[in-house]
Formats: C-alpha cells, sequence, structure tokens
C-alpha cells in the first residue's frame, strides 16, 4: 500500500480504507472487477483503529445474527482467504439472565440457536467452573457461545486491503476524496483533495463518520449522529489467571474481553446519549480518567477482584448511529452511489459478510436479499429493523 499513481477510470472506487470499505474493496476485487480504495489517511485510521474488535453473534434480531453469524466463519479462515491474519482469537462469551427476565432469555437463545449458533445454556455452578471470578448471584442462566472472540481491526483492515491489491484493486492511502461527480443523474466519478479524479460509474461511500457529509453533497441526507464510544484498559492483579472470556453485563452496563494475555479491555454496552458530538472529527481520543475508575467499579461488580486492576489508559472512538441502530446498506441518490454506514457502534464483527453482500449488489445491480431489511428508506417507511427477541424486556440493550 502507500502513495500510487492517481489511475485516471475504475470499474468501482471504494471511498474510506476502514473495514467495511477494504472488505467491499477485497470482494469487489476478487469478483473481478477493477477496483481503487481511496482513504484519506491511512488503512484502518478511523473507528476500525479504535474499535474493541469483539466478534459475538448474540444479536436479538434475525438480520444482525445472520451477518455476525456469516462473519464469524470467514473471520475463522481470513488468512486463508485474504493471505494475511488477523488474529483471530476465540475466546467464547458468557452472558447472564437475572429470574425476572428468564422468559425474554429463553426466546433469545431459540432465535439465536434457530440460526444455527451455538448458544448453550449454563447454570450457575457450571458458569463458575467456566469462570471461577465471575459473580453469578443475581444470574438464574446464562448463554454461553464458545464460538465468539476477538481480532486485531487494524490487521483485519489491512489484510482486506492487501488482499484486495493481490487481486488487482489499487490502494491510495493519504488521498480524501472531495466531491462525488455527478452527471445526468449518475456519478461519473471522484474529486480527490490535492487534485486529481478517478471516473468511475459505481462508487461504494464507506467512509464511516465522514459518509453523512460526503453524500449531503451528492444530494443524499443520511439519518446518522456521532456519539462518542470508550474503551478502558485493566491490568488483571497478579494471581488473577487468564483474563476472563467475553462477559456482557446487561444489567452493570459492561462489556469486556480478554486484551491479550494479562490484560482486559471494557466498554460500556449502552451508549449514553449526552456522549453525543456535533461533527465527524473526534478533536481528542484520548478517555478521562474518571471513566476509567468509573468501568473499573462496574465490572469489580461482575468480577469481584477487578477493583484492584491497575488502569493502563484506554481511548475514545465515535460511534455513526442510526435510529434502530442498524446499519444503511444501499443504493441512494445518484444511480450508481451505494452507502455502507451507520454501524452505531457493532459493526466491526460484520464487515467480512457486509463486505461481501454489498459487492454482490455494486456488481450486480441486484440488491441481495439480505440486505432488504438494510435498506436507507425504512425509516420514511417506518420500518426500522426491531428486535425478534428483545432482551431483557423492558430495556433494549443490544441491537
Ligand atoms: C471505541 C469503539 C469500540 C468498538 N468496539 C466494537 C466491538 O467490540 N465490536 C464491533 O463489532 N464493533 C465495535 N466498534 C464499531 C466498529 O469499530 C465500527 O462499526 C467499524 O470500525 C466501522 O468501520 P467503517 O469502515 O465503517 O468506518 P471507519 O473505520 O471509520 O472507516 C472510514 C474510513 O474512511 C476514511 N475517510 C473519511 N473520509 C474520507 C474521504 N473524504 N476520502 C477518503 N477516505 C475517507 C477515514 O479516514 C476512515 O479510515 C467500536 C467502535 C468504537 C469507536
Amino acid at each position: 500500500m502507500g502513495a500510487l499513481a492517481v489511475p485516471r477510470s475504475a470499474d468501482a472506487v471504494v471511498v474510506g480504507g476502514g473495514c467495511m470499505g477494504a472488505s467491499t474493496a477485497f470482494h469487489l476485487a476478487r469478483q473481478g472487477l477493477g477496483v481503487v480504495l481511496v482513504e484519506k489517511g491511512h488503512v484502518g485510521s478511523g473507528a476500525t483503529g479504535h474499535s474493541g474488535a469483539i466478534v459475538r453473534q448474540h444479536y436479538e434480531s434475525r438480520v444482525g445474527i445472520r451477518l455476525a453469524r456469516d462473519s464469524l466463519a470467514f473471520f475463522s479462515r481470513f488468512e486463508e482467504e485474504t493471505g494475511l491474519p488477523c488474529d483471530f482469537r476465540r475466546t467464547g462469551f458468557l452472558s447472564g439472565s437475572r429470574e425476572r427476565d428468564l422468559p425474554a432469555f429463553e426466546a433469545l437463545l431459540g432465535l439465536l440457536r434457530s440460526e444455527g449458533v451455538r448458544a448453550e445454556r449454563v447454570g450457575s455452578d457450571e458458569a463458575t467452573e467456566m469462570e471461577p471470578r465471575l459473580d453469578v448471584s443475581d444470574y438464574a442462566a446464562l448463554v454461553h457461545d464458545p464460538d465468539a472472540g476477538y481480532a486485531d481491526p487494524i490487521a483485519t483492515a489491512v489484510g482486506f486491503a492487501e488482499g484486495a491489491g493481490r487481486s488487482g484493486a489499487r490502494v491510495l492511502e493519504g488521498r480524501g476524496v472531495v466531491e462525488i461527480v455527478v452527471r445526468k443523474g449518475r456519478v461519473a466519478g471522484v474529486k480527490l483533495r490535492g487534485g486529481g479524479s478517478i471516473n468511475s460509474s459505481r462508487i461504494v461511500l464507506a467512509a464511516g463518520n465522514w459518509t453523512p457529509a460526503i453524500a449531503r453533497r451528492a444530494g443524499v441526507r443520511l439519518p446518522v449522529r456521532f456519539v462518542r464510544g470508550e474503551v478502558a484498559i485493566l491490568r488483571c492483579p497478579p494471581g488473577f489467571g487468564a483474563p476472563p472470556r467475553i462477559h456482557f453485563d446487561f444489567y452493570g452496563n459492561t462489556y469486556s474481553r480478554p486484551e491479550a494475555e494479562k490484560d482486559v479491555l471494557v466498554g460500556y454496552m449502552d451508549t449514553d446519549p449526552r456522549k453525543a458530538v456535533r461533527g465527524p472529527e473526534l478533536r481528542d481520543d484520548a478517555i478521562a480518567a474518571a471513566t476509567v475508575r468509573d468501568l473499573r467499579g462496574r465490572l469489580a461488580r461482575r468480577f469481584p477482584i477487578i477493583a484492584r486492576a491497575q488502569p493502563r489508559g484506554g481511548w475514545s472512538g465515535l460511534y455513526d448511529v442510526t435510529p434502530d441502530a442498524y446499519p444503511i446498506l444501499d443504493a441512494v441518490g445518484p444511480e450508481g452511489l451505494f452507502v455502507a454506514v451507520g454501524f452505531s457502534g457493532h459493526g466491526f464483527k460484520l464487515c467480512p459478510e457486509v463486505g461481501r453482500l454489498l459487492a454482490e449488489y455494486v456488481a450486480s445491480g441486484r440488491r441481495p436479499e439480505a440486505l432488504a431489511a438494510l435498506r436507507e428508506s425504512r425509516y420514511r417507511e417506518r420500518k426500522p429493523v426491531v428486535p425478534d427477541a428483545p432482551f431483557p424486556r423492558r430495556r433494549r440493550r443490544l441491537p
């Protein structure tokens, strides 16, 4: 990758070298299209580089479960497919339900299983055997998904981009798209910052938080808000043993996963609406010490020894949030323009399948059935994605 001469034309231009753009470019190039992937910084420098990169299948809607399930299968064979590792580590996933939420919990378990997810129901004793430091005193039952894990988000984006390059795609880093050229209602190409342009009749906007502003200049309004997401890194106290597998605590509002051999990565399940920001640029990607303390305190309610864990920093990133917390994956505005935006803080795990489906759409011009629920018009039609099995009953925590 790196600085290359700008090609005059391409079968398709993909704007944005995050995990979504890189995956889409990879799948388009594999279909034999001449692709240029344009990234204003370096590949993986946006939300992807800030991601917690948890790869779980635990969704409340069929559309989410299917995208996550098929993406997880790809993560497991990533190196075979792209030629580079994404360091996917299978850790397993645990999450518990209190007595009052058991009916919703059972319904969700049924939904996951009906989609082929290995969602195992475990009792408190079994969970304590699996995770001896976990406080299960308020849990009536837990779900275990042995297949879940996490990957290296930057290696994933770079692996897709390099894999695209091996199939003939051009990857331009350090070149921002400033305008989508539209002629007679069709896209005709892109103009680049610093001069130069690429002619193309197919453009995929996968520029993350920057997508709405670029789309607006082409006459398309997208309902996306920007919300700060934060993760903290905690060093497990000596003697703690291996960091616990992925845990979603719906009651304490934390998710956590191992970070390498000795640390835990922890973040909030729910994004705080007060953390919305006005524009796509994150001026400061640091995390406040008070936030790290709050996250540690919450996690310590689930893993009491974590109260003694040493904070080792963390970071912030921006979520691109839609009204139903599901992405918009569709053709919009002028003919030939496609968008992949609005991943609402949970897109990383979906990028292999999103890229594959979008590439199919772009190459064939026919929307794959799997993307119908994620069409842009669903908000105007008042048909947003709704959970098929919401958990817990009273509060919606997961998309
Ligand atoms: C703190 C945090 C934790 C998260 N944890 C998880 C998790 O555990 N699991 C999970 O599944 N998801 C998680 N996510 C969400 C996930 O990281 C995102 O949904 C995903 O990375 C979005 O990828 P993207 O390619 O759409 O966007 P981005 O990664 O933002 O990529 C967009 C790219 O476009 C480029 N760009 C912008 N404008 C232009 C332009 N004009 N021209 C050219 N290039 C341009 C940017 O530089 C950027 O590289 C997390 C996100 C954050 C912030």
